[in-house]
């Protein structure tokens, strides 16, 4: 269906659509009637492209008269507006869960229509499989055997494309439902208590690999999350200054990210604990930064050395002014502040000029390397020296 009140679009994107292949394409050049259709089809699988403006009933309003219908098909919005209302009110549609292709400028181009439509074909045939909820008996009984392992992902330097360090990212190795990500669990863990055994495990282990480098002659900045709910115990620090000691390796070398993913009323504890990890010599990252909590006001409060602004600011950014102006400001905040700067969410080889550009320090990202298991680090680091070589950069 396509809904726009200027009936010139509504021939040339129907005649569009026709010649994509869509048998059956309908047009109307107002809301209500739009509407009516749609409660009376309601068991068709619907494509709807949607004009914003609209004299009578606008898109917006549009929108959530279909969400009262319980709408269960797919929507392009279209718009003479700037690429910023589009955004945000695509953004609106994805939140009403209604699912959202993405957004067309006018005028609409052949290229730019059949490249979305195949993008949703992609989408149909690849479905989102629900995710498995696990309990929290699970949890604990994988944690007791061993069951949560250590996935590294490099850390490079921009300017020199050398390794710097790794980000410890934890993965439950499922006995039936095989590598488990950290979404299905990390919440789990905090919400019952689990999180402090949960991260001893994690910092045990990487400080251990960490050692097992620096013997191979690899000498690496270890960083490794750390949850809000670990900074409320006391004794957090001493534990994490006990590991290192015992493992050998230097707090100097460890990184602990922090990201603020719920309100802490009580700030006392976790300021505590943060000022004295910092004190016994080990380097604090504000994880995230630029979402959340992560913000202004932690930058203010902590004294954290490393900022990594987050990959929703950079993916893709070249494409986006408004996530562009944030990873530019947050950059030049962190350098303000004498922090070193990571970018993370480095996808392709576009995201990596955008970032080297910028003189950004460092940076992470699929595109550099995805996190892996630590046996294979080497092979990784043979194929990245091949393909990125390290360039110093001479400074003018
Ligand atoms: P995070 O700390 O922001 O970690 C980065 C996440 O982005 C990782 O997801 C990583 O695999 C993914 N990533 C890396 N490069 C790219 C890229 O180029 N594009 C995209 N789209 N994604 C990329 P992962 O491993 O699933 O971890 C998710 C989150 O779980 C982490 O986000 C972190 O907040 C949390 N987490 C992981 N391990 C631990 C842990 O040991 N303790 C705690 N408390 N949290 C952890
Ligand atoms: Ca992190
Ligand atoms: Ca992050």
């Amino acid at each position: 269906m396509v809904l726009d009140d200027e009936t010139f679009m509504l021939k040339l994107v129907a005649h569009m659509l026709k010649r994509l292949g869509f048998k059956s394409v309908i047009t109307y050049d107002n809301g209500l009637a739009a509407l009516e259709w749609v409660a009376l089809n309601s068991g068709q699988s619907t494509l709807i492209l949607l004009d914003l403006n609209m004299p009578d009933m606008d898109g917006m309003e549009f929108v959530r008269k279909l969400v009262a219908l319980n709408y269960a098909g797919t929507l392009i919005l279209i718009s003479g507006e700037d690429e910023r209302i589009l955004q945000t009110a695509e953004k609106l549609v994805r939140a009403h869960n209604i699912n959202a292709l993405g957004h067309l400028n006018k005028p609409v181009t052949m290229e730019q229509l059949s490249a979305m439509i195949d993008k949703s074909f992609l989408l149909q045939s690849q479905p989102e499989v629900a995710k498995k909820t696990y309990r929290v008996g699970e949890l604990h009984a994988a944690i007791a055997n061993g069951e949560l392992i250590n996935y590294y992902q490099p850390k490079v330097s921009v300017t020199t494309a050398m390794l710097i360090g790794v980000e410890t990212l934890v993965r439950w190795q499922h006995p039936v439902d095989g590598l488990v990500f950290p979404d299905q669990f990390i919440g789990l863990a905090e919400e019952h208590g689990l999180i402090d055994a949960l991260s001893e495990v994690v910092i045990r282990n990487a400080l251990v690999q960490a050692k097992k480098w620096l013997t191979a002659g690899l000498h690496l900045h270890i960083a490794i999350n750390v949850s809000m709910n670990n900074l409320t115990s006391l004794t957090f620090a001493d534990f994490v200054y006990q590991e290192a000691v015992t493992a050998g390796v230097s707090p100097l070398d460890i990184m602990l990210e922090v990201t603020e993913s719920r309100l802490m009323l009580d700030q006392r504890i976790p300021l505590e604990v943060l000022t004295r990890l910092r004190l016994k010599r080990f380097r604090l990252s504000i994880d995230d930064f630029g979402t959340g909590h992560s913000s202004l006001a932690q930058l203010r409060d902590i004294p954290f050395d490393e900022l990594k602004i987050d990959q929703s600011f950079v993916r893709g950014a070249r494409h986006d002014d408004t996530a562009r102006a944030i990873y530019h400001a947050s950059l030049a905040l962190g350098q303000q502040l004498g922090m070193a700067v990571v970018a993370e969410g480095v996808e392709d080889i576009e995201d990596w000029k955008m970032v080297r550009n910028s003189q950004c320090e460092q940076a992470q990202g699929y595109f550099i390397g995805s996190p892996m298991p630590a046996t294979d680090l080497p092979q990784w680091l043979a194929d990245w020296t091949q393909r990125m070589p390290p360039t110093p950069v001479v400074q003018p």
